[in-house]
């Protein structure tokens, strides 16, 4: 329920390089640790919670983009539910980065940026500081709008 609106499964990926100061969950960093899982397990067990929507973290999803993006797209195809990807990058430096890029057009909303200790803000919805947003790639639902939201033209 903390990663993002509603009830959400939520993956948690092995390995992050951004190295941001004061990161909540530097074990994450390793890109050894954890438990190796194919798309197709993932996918099962997002598909057997009817209720729950998607959330991608970690770490950071986009050091994994292919199997990221193939599990993503196929969220897309076979079910109806939003998938909310946290990144230590920015959307510019995803999107100057064809091999990055190629996750987008299945996400729904990006929250994006690295966390800076010295801007730390712990009011802030979902995120921990205020250079980090909530980008919905492709528009955004009236009633999902939160503070500090930014909502794109659709790009699918
Ligand atoms: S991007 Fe996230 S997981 Fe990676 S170091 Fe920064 S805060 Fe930690």
């Amino acid at each position: 329920m903390a990663d993002g609106p509603g009830l959400r499964t939520s993956i948690y990926c092995a390995g992050c390089k951004h190295a941001c100061k004061g990161c909540h969950n530097p074990q994450s960093w390793d890109f050894k640790a954890g438990k190796e899982m194919d798309v197709e397990e993932l996918l099962d067990i997002i598909k057997a919670d009817d209720l729950s929507d998607v959330t991608f973290s970690g770490g950071d999803p986009f050091y994994q983009v292919e199997a990221f993006t193939q599990l993503a797209r196929r969220i897309k195809e076979e079910t109806t539910k939003t998938i909310w990807c946290w990144t230590g990058f920015t959307l510019e430096e995803i999107q100057a980065d064809a091999h990055l890029a190629q996750m987008l057009p299945y996400l729904d909303v990006l929250v994006d940026g690295p966390f800076i200790l010295e801007q730390r803000d712990t009011d802030l919805l979902f995120r921990g500081s205020p250079n980090q947003r909530i980008i919905y790639l492709h528009g955004a639902p009236p009633e999902d709008i939160i503070p500090g939201t930014v909502a794109l033209e659709p790009l699918r």
